[in-house]
């Protein structure tokens, strides 16, 4: 996988996903499965302990059936960074896609 270029990619599915609803770990690897991203939770908890780290995303252990799931919901701070970070994707989507 070509980590260096896709782990943008990777943040952005999890902020974007986190603005419409609760997300949680296992949840979002299938998530990202379905896009080709193959991340094991070693790779995804400190991707998402990061985020909360900055300030994109608080968790909160919640019980959801009969499970506790830690659930992370999107910060005001991460609503700010997937907007910025959509008009930086308009200006890519122009140059690789309609550009070709
Ligand atoms: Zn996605």
């Amino acid at each position: 996988m070509n980590s260096e270029i896709y782990s943008g990619f990777i943040r952005l599915h999890i902020l974007y996903h986190a603005s419409k609803e609760p997300i949680f770990g296992l949840g979002i690897i299938e998530e990202l499965k379905s896009h080709g991203y193959n991340l094991s939770p070693g790779t995804l908890y400190p991707i998402l302990h990061k985020m909360e780290d900055v300030g994109y995303l608080k968790s909160e252990k919640k019980q959801v059936g009969k499970k506790i799931r830690r659930l992370y919901e999107i910060t005001p701070g991460g609503v700010e960074a997937l907007h910025d970070a959509r008009m930086k994707i308009k200006e890519l989507f122009r140059e690789l896609i309609e550009e070709e």
